[in-house]
C-alpha cells in the first residue's frame, strides 16, 4: 500500500506552493486570495492529492469544500476585499481591518453561542465548556482549535480567524474538570473544536483521562468530534503518534465507557480511499464506534443520490450515520444554504432508499437556540400546509420528542424564517 508523504498544509499565504495550484485560472486564485482573506483557508497535502479530482474541478465537491469560491462572499464584500488588496496603498493591518468589519456582518456565532451557553463554576464562567442540553457537555481543548483542513461551509469558521474574541477554548487550569465532576447529571462529554484530532496522543490524553477518573463515574459517553478520519487518515494507519493514539482510544474503551468517534463526512468520496478504509477499521478494533454526521449543502452534497451511496458505504465499513444538519445561519450561508423542503425531501428520498441499518440517521436538524429541531414533514391539517417539526434534543428536557406545527413555506431555511401554524406560537426555551 502506498500512502501519501508527511503532513504538510497550505494557507492564503503559501498556497502558490502547493503543485496543483497552477493548474487553476488566474480568475480562481484571485477569487481564492480574496475570499480567503476573509473566510478561513487551509488545505492539506492528503485532500489535495487524493480527493481533488484537478481535471474536473467545476464538479468537485472536496475542492469547494475546502477551496474558497467567489460566490461564498456576497458582492458587495468581495468588491470591498478585492479593493482593500489590490490597493497597494493599504497596509496589513487596513487588510486585517476591513477583513474583521466583513466577518463581523457574517454572524460568526449563530445561535448566541458565545453567551448563552456557557456554564459557570462559584460565578466563574468555565472558558472552553459549553452545557446546553442536560446531558452533554462539550469541551473545546485550547490545543484543538485547528483542523487539518478547513471546511469553506464550517459554522466554526471564526474560530479560525484569529480574533480572540471569537474563540472558546479552555484555560490553562482546566476548570472544565471541576464542572464535569460536580455535575452528575453528565452522561456525555463531547471533544470538540476545531478538532480535537489535530493534538497529538499526549495532549488528547490530558482532557481523556481526568474523565477516566473515580469521580467521573457519571461520564458514560466519550464522543470526539473528528474531520481528520476522511481529512487526515494516515493519523490512524502509519504515523509515529498512530499507535499512541489508538491505545489512548482503547484505554478509554477498557475503562468501561462507551467512545463514539463522531466523524464529519460530508461525501462518500471523502471515504473512498485505502487509506482511509483501514484507518476506520482500525479505529474500530479498538472498540470506539463511529458515527457520522454532516450537513446538508448546495454545491457539495444537495442531490439524495450522494448520501445513499454515502449512507450506504458507512454502514457497510462499519459507521452508524448519525445526523444531517441544516447549514447554520453564519459565514457563506447564502452559498450553501438549501430551503427546509429541498433539504427535507432530499433526506426522505436518501432515507427510503438505504438499508433499514441506515435510518439511525436523524434529520433535517437545525441547531436553535430552543434545541434542535427536526423538519419531519410537509403536510395539511385542515386544509393548510405546514411543516411538522420536532425537537431531537432541548434546553428544556420536556421538550423532547414533541411536535409543534408552522405554516408553509417553500423559501425558509431556518427556524426563523418560518411563522406558527393555527395561530399557536413555537415553544420557547
Ligand atoms: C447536538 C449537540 C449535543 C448532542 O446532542 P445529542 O442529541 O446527544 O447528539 C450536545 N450539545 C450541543 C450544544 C449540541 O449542539
Amino acid at each position: 500500500m502506498t500512502f501519501c508523504q508527511k503532513f504538510k498544509f497550505y494557507t492564503i499565504k503559501t498556497i502558490d506552493q502547493l503543485p496543483q495550484y497552477k493548474l487553476l485560472s488566474d480568475e480562481t486564485k484571485q477569487s481564492i486570495q480574496v475570499v480567503g482573506h476573509v473566510l478561513p483557508f487551509r488545505v492539506n497535502n492528503y485532500v489535495a492529492e487524493k480527493l481533488i479530482n484537478w481535471q474536473d474541478l467545476e464538479n468537485d465537491p472536496i475542492f469547494k469544500l475546502t477551496f474558497m469560491q467567489k460566490d461564498m462572499l456576497s458582492e458587495h464584500h468581495y468588491e470591498k476585499m478585492n479593493e482593500a488588496i489590490e490597493n497597494k496603498l493599504n497596509t496589513p493591518s487596513d487588510i486585517q481591518g476591513i477583513a474583521s468589519e466583513i466577518r463581523a456582518e457574517l454572524n460568526p456565532h449563530p445561535a448566541n453561542q458565545l453567551e448563552a451557553n456557557v456554564p459557570s463554576l462559584n460565578n466563574f464562567a468555565i472558558p472552553g465548556l459549553q452545557h446546553k442540553y442536560r446531558e452533554t457537555a462539550l469541551v473545546f481543548p485550547s490545543q484543538g482549535q485547528q483542523c487539518h483542513s478547513y471546511c469553506t461551509f464550517c459554522f466554526r469558521w471564526a474560530q479560525f480567524v484569529g480574533d480572540p474574541s471569537l474563540k472558546f477554548a479552555t484555560d490553562q487550569a482546566k476548570s472544565f474538570v471541576a464542572y464535569l465532576r460536580e455535575h452528575k447529571e453528565i452522561t456525555d462529554v463531547l471533544i470538540t473544536g476545531g478538532d480535537p484530532m489535530f493534538m497529538n496522543a499526549k495532549t488528547l490524553a490530558l482532557y481523556v483521562e481526568p474523565l477516566l477518573e473515580k469521580e467521573m463515574s457519571h461520564i458514560q459517553n466519550i464522543r470526539i468530534g473528528s474531520k481528520s478520519l476522511s481529512f487526515w487518515p494516515r493519523k490512524y494507519v502509519n504515523e509515529p503518534d498512530t499507535p499512541n493514539i489508538l491505545a489512548l482510544f482503547k484505554k478509554i474503551v477498557d475503562s468501561g465507557k462507551h467512545l463514539a468517534f463522531m466523524a464529519h463526512v460530508n461525501h462518500w468520496k471523502e471515504i473512498n480511499t485505502e487509506v482511509c478504509h483501514q484507518a476506520i477499521e482500525n479505529i474500530r478494533q479498538t472498540g470506539a464506534q463511529i458515527r457520522t454526521q454532516s450537513p446538508v449543502l448546495k454545491h457539495i452534497n444537495d442531490d439524495p443520490e450522494v448520501w445513499i451511496k454515502m449512507w450506504s458505504e458507512q454502514v457497510r465499513l462499519g459507521m452508524i450515520p448519525y445526523y444531517m444538519f441544516v447549514e447554520r445561519d453564519t459565514g457563506p450561508k447564502h452559498y450553501f444554504g438549501l430551503s427546509l423542503e429541498r433539504a427535507l425531501e432530499i433526506y426522505q428520498l436518501a432515507i427510503r432508499n438505504v438499508s433499514g441499518l441506515a435510518r439511525t440517521v436523524r434529520g433535517p436538524s437545525m441547531s436553535t437556540t430552543v434545541g434542535k429541531v427536526c423538519v419531519e414533514s410537509i403536510s395539511k391539517i385542515n386544509d393548510e400546509k405546514i411543516f411538522v417539526l420536532s425537537f431531537l434534543q432541548a434546553r428544556n428536557p420536556e421538550l423532547v420528542k414533541t411536535s409543534f406545527f408552522a405554516k408553509y413555506d417553500p423559501s425558509a431555511q431556518w427556524l426563523d424564517d418560518l411563522r406558527p401554524a393555527f395561530g399557536e406560537e413555537f415553544p420557547h426555551i
